[in-house]
């Protein structure tokens, strides 16, 4: 008998998905946060993330316009989605980024105005950060794995340590907070490092957060036995600071812990080790138009064909419905029949 794996379970059909209200999955998890990746390119190539060259790069007439991001997002709001994060691959390559950012920042649900987030590498961030917040961007958050030059350089394949430095800076003088900032702990590569991102971190007025590698890279190379854990990452911090948990984590990823008695935290993401799936509240929409309600999942729900035939509204929601309904329980990382999905990080959208 086959290995069972539980993002290959297949759906039950005899359930319809709910036609209206918020957007409950069959477990009772309520979806508010949409990420929505712009653009599968970017300016640097993580290891844990992109290949070094022979990137097959999504087609560029297949890539949502700000239209179509437009209408998904309002319908999505409408649905009970109160966060859009964007990303990618690198959101400040978008060229119309601002745009896109005013639209949906004009967007109210039934609870009021959406948020709107973005996770970004920095790079050029300063140039662009004056008009994103005049067009209603409200949280940041940056990703830097190390400190080191030539280790960024290595680890990215790009000499560009000092460009996301600069981002940092001006996201940091900028007065968008909660600032974040995202690592992600690697063996041999940054775990001698975590006491001082964090605080560089610190000294940017921002949280540090670790985020435990996942299998989602080009190359296929994550091993769960070298990877390191959240275990490892506390214990490396408590050489430092007394961390105590902050209770009442709600729906997010990090686990977030108190440095020294406050107000200090650092955040940690532990999709392998500790997964969260049991709360999870989000969905994503990738840059060529796909929902998908997890990371992990082999199902995509394909959105172009709808928005690009002149069918209505109510076709992209009854979709949007059913991306939720189909949702699983969880991820399996840690099933020896786990496979990883076809696309990198970068395509889907983190
Ligand atoms: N380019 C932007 C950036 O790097 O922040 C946004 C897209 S990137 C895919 C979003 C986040 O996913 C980053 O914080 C990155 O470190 C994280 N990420 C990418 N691949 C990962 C992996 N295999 N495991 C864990 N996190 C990963
Ligand atoms: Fe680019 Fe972000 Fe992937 Fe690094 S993690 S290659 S910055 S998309």
């Amino acid at each position: 008998m086959p290995a069972v794996n539980l993002s290959l379970t297949p759906r039950p059909a005899a359930v319809a998905a709910p036609e209206e209200g918020a957007l409950v999955d069959r477990f009772g998890r309520v979806h508010r946060d949409l990420r929505i990746s712009l653009t599968d390119r970017c300016s640097l190539r993580c290891t844990y993330c992109m290949p070094e060259q022979g990137n097959e790069w999504l087609a560029r007439n297949g890539i949502l316009t700000a239209d179509e991001i437009e209408r998904v997002a309002t319908i999505a709001a409408a649905a009970g989605i109160t966060t859009f994060r964007l990303t990618g691959g690198e959101p400040l390559l978008r060229t119309d980024l601002i745009d896109i950012v005013a639209r949906l920042a004009r967007i109210a649900g039934p609870a009021g105005p959406v948020e709107i987030a973005m996770t970004t590498n920095g790079i050029r961030l300063g140039e662009k950060l004056p008009a994103l917040i005049d067009a209603g961007l409200s949280r940041l958050n940056i990703s830097i794995d190390t400190l080191d030059r030539e280790r960024f350089h290595a680890l990215t394949r790009r000499d560009r340590l000092d460009d996301v430095r600069a981002g940092i800076a001006a996201a940091a003088a900028s007065g968008l907070r909660p600032l974040k900032l995202n690592a992600v702990a690697m063996r041999g590569v940054n775990d001698d490092e975590l006491v001082d991102l964090v605080e560089f971190a610190l000294a940017h007025d921002a949280q540090m957060r670790f985020i435990e590698q996942m299998p989602l890279d080009a190359g296929h190379t994550w091993d769960r036995n070298t990877m390191v854990t959240r275990e490892e990452i506390l214990a490396a911090l408590a050489t430092r600071w007394d961390i105590e948990p902050v209770p009442a984590r709600g729906g997010a990823p990090a686990e977030r812990f108190v440095l020294d008695g406050g107000p200090a935290t650092v955040g940690v993401i532990a999709s392998v080790t500790a997964p969260f799936c049991g709360d999870c509240d989000r969905l994503r929409l990738t840059a060529d138009g796909q929902l998908r309600n997890c990371l992990f999942s082999l199902d995509e729900y394909d959105l172009l064909p709808v928005l690009r035939s002149g069918q209505g509204d109510d076709a992209v929601e009854a979709i949007l419905r059913s991306c939720v309904h189909g949702k699983l329980p969880g991820h399996a990382i840690d099933d020896p029949s786990f496979l990883q999905p076809a696309r990198g990080m970068n395509a889907i959208g983190g």
